[in-house]
């Protein structure tokens, strides 16, 4: 194997040290501890790991974690009213309701009532639109955790063309953007391009966040490049209990790439790290206060 293996659980604990840094200068200064206020509709099992996981990383971060667990039967408008008491909460800086929800909720209208300012998901129209638009904004977790790790690994990317394989609104199109703020010369590729192989050959930087287990070979990628595979796929294997695996075939990536995450340990935990991240931006901005330097 050629290529350095990027540690996300070493990268994305020098984040959450920094914000454990801030989150106490922020109570010596309000007060108060920032919070993050976590909604969780149903007893999906991924889902609860999620959300369980975010509380406590939460706590251990010096941050007030509230938690909110709502049954699968829950109507749309019982949402909306939880979702209308957290905004105006002054002890809650964050709101975050894990998706998928259950059919009888519509998504959008869930994120679309969130207060921007406490969208620490960075889901919410005006987030999107603000990223897209070059303004400061609440940027999702995940890209901006690959962001994160690309820019430790490479430094400037400016100038360096990236693949971004998937278009979801949630990685996809904010890590185009991202990487577009970056200046990387950036191609968004999805389940109708052509020849994905040839296009992808021709990144330095491959994002991939399909969904897809081990689509990516080896053979796809151009010597020396970083690849970040954001995928979570589980697979049968060890002993009936299944195994994670991303979007890349990690055995044959990491004999042509330069730089490669694994799966699970790459981006995963990056993703809580922003979660933290985004949560104490959002502090400092709802108390008029800069943002702490850093993060
Ligand atoms: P979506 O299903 O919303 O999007 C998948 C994207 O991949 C779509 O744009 C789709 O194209 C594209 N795609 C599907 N099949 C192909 C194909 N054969 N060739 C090229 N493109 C294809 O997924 P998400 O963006 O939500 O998530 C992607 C992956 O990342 C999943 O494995 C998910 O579990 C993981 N994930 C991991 C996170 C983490 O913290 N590490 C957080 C979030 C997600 P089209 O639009 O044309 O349908």
């Amino acid at each position: 194997m050629s290529a350095a293996v990027i540690d996300g659980r070493a990268a994305a604990a020098e984040v959450r040290a920094k914000v454990a840094t801030a989150a106490a200068a922020f109570q010596t200064k309000t007060g108060r501890q920032p919070g993050l206020a976590t909604v969780l509709v149903g007893e999906d099992p991924a889902s609860a790991v999620y959300v369980r996981s975010k509380g406590k990383a939460t706590g251990e971060a010096g941050m007030a974690s509230f938690s909110h667990t709502l049954p699968a039967s829950t109507a749309e408008g019982e949402l909306l009213d939880l979702v209308a008491a957290l905004n105006p909460d002054d002890a809650v800086d964050g709101i975050l309701v894990q998706l998928p929800l259950p059919p009888q909720i519509d998504a959008a209208r869930v994120i679309a009532a969130i207060d921007p300012a406490k969208d620490v998901d960075g889901f919410h129209a005006l987030n999107a639109g603000r990223l897209a638009t070059g303004l400061d904004a609440l940027v999702p977790c995940t890209p901006l955790g690959c962001l994160h790790l690309l820019k430790a690994q490479l430094g400037d990317l400016a100038g360096l063309e990236a693949v971004v394989v998937g278009r979801s609104n949630i990685v996809g199109k904010p890590m185009a953007l991202l990487l577009i703020g970056a200046s990387a010369t950036v191609t968004i590729a999805h389940s109708r391009t052509r020849d994905l192989p040839e296009v992808v050959r021709r990144a330095d930087i491959v994002v991939a966040a399909v969904g897809r287990a081990e689509m990516i070979k080896g053979d796809w990628i151009k010597p020396g490049a970083t690849v970040i595979d954001v995928g979570i796929n589980r697979v049968p294997g060890d002993g009936g209990k299944g195994r994670l695996v991303g979007d890349v075939e990690f055995a044959s990536v990491s004999e042509v790439a330069g730089a490669i995450t694994p799966v699970p340990g790459g981006v995963g935990p990056m993703t809580i790290a922003m979660l933290l991240r985004n949560t104490i931006v959002a502090a400092h901005r709802r108390a008029g206060l800069t943002d702490p330097e850093g993060l």
